[in-house]
């Protein structure tokens, strides 16, 4: 064997961007993946999930050729098909609902990050076909936050890691795990001097060595937010001058959180008032300071304004756009951060209203569909049958909130198509499902939101089987279903048309692997904020007038101690849940060297509440909640609140197979959570933390 090529790449595994080395010999295999020292981001770091990028690459289980379903949904009868057979039948019966029941009773899903720009490619597909009902995971990842920061004070600010900070707050954010190049930033910041606060129910990300840590309940953020806005305003810990030139609504905002007291916060939050002001004053007073925040504040019914009112506490103490506060980028000129290659208009407004969540009334800049309303359509037709799905790389029947409906929805379809790597327990209820190449397979864009903006490059090492990119598997069913005139011939041109602002072609950007952003301090002080004011909206006229809170306002959420205290009677513990770095969501767990490092599903529990109940560390327990029950394995952890237990998420077990649906309920979260109102009002997230529920031993 002989290295032919090493190739720059981007590692697709997750969204967060890290640079590859991809060693190709002369067979065209991929034979060895190392961390690209020279990325601005990862700096030749991967985490385990990236190193198992050949583990995926290679798997006996990939799918290498198209599949029919030949018995019943999820019987695992499949036929080997023609990729001309398989994309004939799916466009046959997208049209087929298309034309019986209208363009809106055919969805597209979008699953999460696994390479190039597939998304891109599937909403300008979605937008070219016509349907309004393009679905993703947004309402419950991200999307609270980016546009809470973009009606707030017109951008997404970014934590500025390396100026440094005096101090930095890491909020519901599982850093070493899940954004591990910007842990080594942060990292250096502390070594420089920086100071840490972390407000996370677990000891995750060096909670017990920061200055100061905070163990809220889960889903009382907002309130401890609040605590601390009143803390900062009724001490004059506020920046004055700021707050008076650049905001507008500050009076407003005092009188709002008044109420807001520590003692009464501490009721809420389960955090003393005593921790609750010292909190304030360290996030107030150790400025610059920068607040990173994550994934934990966007999975209930105050996700939109818990982000506002953290967006409100780093305006109001004068850290936004300061060197070591949170500050603005310019995103390197690409087109896949631009709408418009989606294509929205090609959708009329006629239709784009009859998406299913406008009649939910949440914000209507969200572009996204809720997968509740499309579960809701299935089922029971409201506020219209949704008849044909075509998912991409998502698995909704372990990720969507209350598994048992999401299952009886995809019985229910009259066509379901799957694109994946793998046959999981969503593509095993597909009638037809598509093998799609693996980052590793195709040549791609990459541009990831977490960190820095970076526009990088993806190259083709090698190809497995019969496999095929998404963009490859839309051009082709473009073309069936007559608009294939706006896909490239080759997914090259359709690169070059994506760097065309840059002024560079594909094959140019090859030289140069990496385009960064640019970082803005005080920008303001000569353009203003862009929001409608200029100034920093701590008041919203805009979501007063689209009939939304102004001001960050508390909902207790349901199914809490003291939302329903009946229900607490039975069920008298919470819990969240958190991502595990070896996992991306429910993908991996055929992967060896990732199931090693976890191979199953972990409920942390707090010794003391274990004792009482009779479990030992490593039982198998049940955790129980109304609507229903799983199986995970008891780790006792003294760090966690004993009120409170810490559950695995996106569990299933390839090695059960179809006749099980590879264990689909047996340790799935959302057999536990719920696709029912109330909801997130402006962005639609399920409530999928701080719910009541309960563990006892399986023996
Ligand atoms: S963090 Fe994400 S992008 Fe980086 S190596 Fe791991 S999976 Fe790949």
């Amino acid at each position: 064997m002989t290295i032919q090529k090493v190739l720059k790449s981007t590692c697709g595994l997750c969204q967060i961007g890290c640079g590859i080395l991809a060693h190709v010999d002369d067979n065209n295999h991929v034979v060895k993946i190392e961390g690209d020292p020279e990325s601005p981001l990862n700096h030749g770091v991967l985490c385990p999930k990236g190193l198992a990028s050949l583990e995926y690459l290679y798997h006996p289980d990939r799918l290498r050729c198209p599949l029919k379903q030949l018995g019943k949904r999820g019987e695992g009868k499949w036929k080997p098909i023609s990729w001309r057979e398989a994309l004939d039948t799916v466009a046959k019966n997208l049209a087929k609902s298309r034309d019986k029941d209208g363009v809106e009773s055919v969805a597209f899903i979008t699953g999460s990050f696994k390479g190039g720009c597939q998304e891109r490619y599937l909403q300008r597909f979605c937008n070219l076909f016509g349907s309004p009902n393009f679905i993703g995971q947004g309402h419950v990842c991200f999307a609270p936050r980016i546009f809470a920061s973009n009606i707030t004070y017109g951008f997404y600010a970014i934590p500025d890691f390396d100026y440094p900070p005096v101090s930095i707050t890491v909020w519901g954010k599982n850093l070493p795990e899940n954004l591990h190049h910007v842990e080594q930033r942060l990292a250096k910041a502390v070594e420089r001097g920086a100071k840490m606060m972390v407000i996370n129910p677990r000891n995750i990300g060096g909670a017990d060595k920061a200055d100061i840590w905070l163990k809220p309940r889960p889903a009382s953020d907002l309130a401890l937010a609040l605590g601390m806005i009143n803390v900062i305003i009724y001490n004059d810990l506020y920046d004055k001058a700021f707050v008076k030139e650049w905001t507008m609504g500050f009076d407003e905002l005092k009188t709002h959180v008044r109420d807001f007291t520590p003692d009464r916060v501490a009721d809420l939050t389960w955090v003393s008032a005593e921790m609750i002001t010292q909190a304030a004053k360290f996030y107030s007073t150790n400025k610059p300071s920068c607040l990173q925040w994550g994934n934990a504040i966007d999975q209930g019914v105050n996700s939109f304004q818990t982000a506002r009112a953290l967006c409100i506490l780093r305006a109001i103490t004068g850290n936004l756009e300061i060197p070591g506060g949170d500050v603005r980028w310019l995103s390197p000129p690409v087109y896949p951060l631009s709408p418009e290659f989606n294509l929205p208009e090609k959708v009329s407004p006629e239709i784009r209203q009859r998406r299913v969540t406008t009649m939910n009334k949440i914000i209507p800049i969200f572009p996204y569909s809720l997968p509740q309303d499309l579960i809701k359509a299935i089922r029971y037709g409201d506020p219209y049958p949704i008849r044909a799905v075509y998912v991409q790389g998502c698995n909704p029947l372990i990720t969507y909130s209350n598994a048992q409906e999401t299952y009886q929805a995809l019985l229910d379809l009259d066509f379901l198509a799957v694109a994946d790597m793998f046959i999981t327990p969503t593509a095993a209820l597909a009638d037809i499902v598509l093998p799609v190449a693996s980052y590793l397979e195709y040549d791609g864009l990459v541009v990831p939101l977490y960190s820095i903006p970076v526009a990088l490059i993806q190259q083709k090492g090698t190809r497995i089987g019969e496999c095929r990119s998404d963009y490859e598997i839309l051009r082709d069913l473009a073309q069936r279903l007559g608009f294939g005139e706006y896909f490239w011939d080759t997914e090259e041109h359709c690169l070059d048309s994506l760097l065309a602002p840059s002024g560079i072609s594909f094959n140019e950007f090859k030289k140069i692997c990496a385009l960064v952003g640019t970082r803005l301090y005080r920008s303001y002080s000569s353009q203003g904020f862009p929001t409608p004011s200029g100034k920093i909206e701590l008041y919203s006229n805009q979501l007063k007038e689209w009939g939304f809170d102004p001001l960050p306002s508390y909902y207790e959420p349901p199914e809490t101690p003291y939302s329903e205290p009946e229900l607490a009677k039975k069920y008298p513990l919470v819990f969240t849940s958190g991502k595990r770095g070896c996992y991306r969501h429910s993908s991996g767990r055929q992967i060896p060297s990732l199931r090693g490092v976890h191979p199953e599903p972990v409920v942390h529990i707090h010794p003391q509440t274990a004792k009482n109940l009779g479990i030992a560390d490593q039982d198998w327990v049940y955790i129980e909640t109304k609507h229903g029950r799983i199986k995970q394995k008891a780790v006792l952890s003294s760090d966690i609140d004993p009120r409170v237990i810490d559950v695995d998420y996106a569990w299933w077990f390839p090695e059960d197979g179809p006749a099980d649906l590879y264990g689909w309920t047996k340790a799935n979260i959302n057999i536990l959570t719920d696709d029912q109102p109330p909801f997130d009002q402006e962005v639609g997230s399920t409530n999928l933390r701080g719910l009541a529920c309960t563990v006892y031993s399986c023996l």
